[in-house]
């Protein structure tokens, strides 16, 4: 643990108002920007700097409204600056085209979402010439191992997608920057539980579509590290987001600002209903897999880590064994109980259930799926908070019942 609580320095931040007084902040919705003297214009053209100026150049280079987002996501990660996308995607890309050149190499966790391995697996050697190392992240030496002269960093989840391993960020930061190289995160799966560059890593990546919006209604992204990186990212001749052009909406950025309050409540209760659902799946012996159980290979060194105040997380996988019984449970659970939806993405409010070696994983090969283990029948849920936990258990252990799989009785 860090010692650090994300939500005291929210509380802490700056709070903007809304132009005419209003307690939320407005929406800058314009494009461009007006001067009153045409020797301010250069200032528009230096990013983060023209903002301290208050100048602005136009809406894909920085918008106000987005910027006030980035503070708080800045202020959530503990990192110096942070600037947000249109997409949990394009802040990765984004991140990956600042640091690395052609020919340059990356060493990545073999198990990260399936948008992010087909980046680093199919589009950047083909269009870049940016090749990538997968390695098991929990193994170090593996890790160490893949570090080349040409590595530029080190990228992984800080919980993967979906064997919900945990990464140490401490020692993978050692070993990245033992060798001059920087570790990148991706967060997506643990905001405010896990704040990886206090724990050492470089930059984080958000989708913020997932559970900073909570809402299933946006895709939006982030990236966060510090003020030099992020403001390399509006570079006028080198910036990703600046000349890839993924930007945010101010829009979307004021809906998702007025959502980050909520964010603790909200990761606590998604956390609060996993883990009881996993320790009852767990006791009816169902091949259930969940950092916060105390079984989880990286439940010891998750608590190192964590924030204790919103819990593991809210996503576990149930391993049915093969693909027809994953989806004849997810049917039944979707359409016989209303106990969630078959939709891929996570962080909503009600709970979602995809199989990911077909659906959010189908980008791997068969045979990296295998060497991640991520088995055909593995149904992942983003378990969301409505209803009452009575009743979503009576309503999972119907399913279960139903397909044969409750063998035994819990006890209590
Ligand atoms: N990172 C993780 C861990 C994800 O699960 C996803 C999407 O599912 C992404 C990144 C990509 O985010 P987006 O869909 O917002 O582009």
């Amino acid at each position: 643990m860090t010692g650090r609580n994300p939500i005291e320095a929210l509380a802490h931040l700056r709070h903007e108002f809304g132009e005419h007084g209003g307690v939320n902040m407005s929406i800058e919705a314009s494009s461009t920007f007006t001067v009153m003297q045409p020797d301010t214009m250069p200032d528009m053209f230096k990013g983060l700097k023209g903002h301290e100026a208050g100048c602005y150049l136009y809406g894909r280079h920085f918008n106000p409204t987005v910027y006030n987002l980035g503070l708080q996501l800045a202020a959530l990660e503990g990192t110096e600056a942070a600037y947000c996308t249109a997409s949990g995607m394009a802040a990765i890309s984004a991140t990956v085209m600042a640091l690395c050149e052609s020919g340059d190499h990356i060493v990545a966790s073999n198990t990260v979402y399936g948008g992010t391995y087909a980046l680093l697996h199919d589009f950047l050697p083909a269009r870049a010439g940016i090749t990538t190392t997968f390695v098991d992240i929990t193994d170090l030496d593996a890790v160490r191992n893949a570090i080349t002269d040409r590595t530029r960093l080190v990228y992984t989840e800080s919980i993967a997608n979906p064997t919900l391993r945990v990464a140490d960020i401490p020692r993978l930061a050692a070993i990245a920057h033992d060798a001059g190289k920087a570790l990148v995160v991706d967060n997506t799966f643990s905001p405010l539980i896990l704040s990886p560059v206090v724990l050492g890593a470089d930059a984080v990546v958000h989708s913020i579509t997932k559970f900073i919006s909570g809402m299933s209604d946006v895709i939006a992204g982030a990236v966060c590290g510090t003020r030099e990186f992020i403001e390399s990212l509006m570079d006028l001749h080198q910036g990703p987001l600046m000349l890839l052009g993924p930007t945010m909406d101010p829009k979307v950025a004021s809906k998702i600002s007025l959502r980050i309050p909520h964010l603790p409540i909200r990761m606590a209760a998604h956390g609060e209903r996993a883990l009881a659902l996993a320790e009852r799946l767990d006791e009816l012996d169902i091949n259930v897999n969940y950092p916060g159980l105390g079984g989880h290979p990286d439940r010891r060194l998750f608590d190192q880590l964590r924030c204790p105040d919103y819990g593991y997380g809210g996503i576990l996988t149930i391993d049915m064994g093969d693909l027809e019984s994953a989806n004849t449970l997810m049917e039944i659970l979707q359409n016989k109980y209303r106990f969630g939806f078959m939709a891929v993405s996570l962080g909503y409010f009600d709970t979602l259930m995809s199989c990911s070696g077909s659906s959010t994983s189908s980008e791997m090969t068969d045979e990296d799926k295998g060497a991640a283990g991520i088995s055909p029948g593995l149904v992942r849920m983003s378990v969301g908070y409505t209803g009452t936990l009575e009743q979503r258990w009576q309503q999972l252990y119907g399913a279960l019942d139903d397909v044969g799989r409750v063998t035994r009785r819990r006890t209590a």
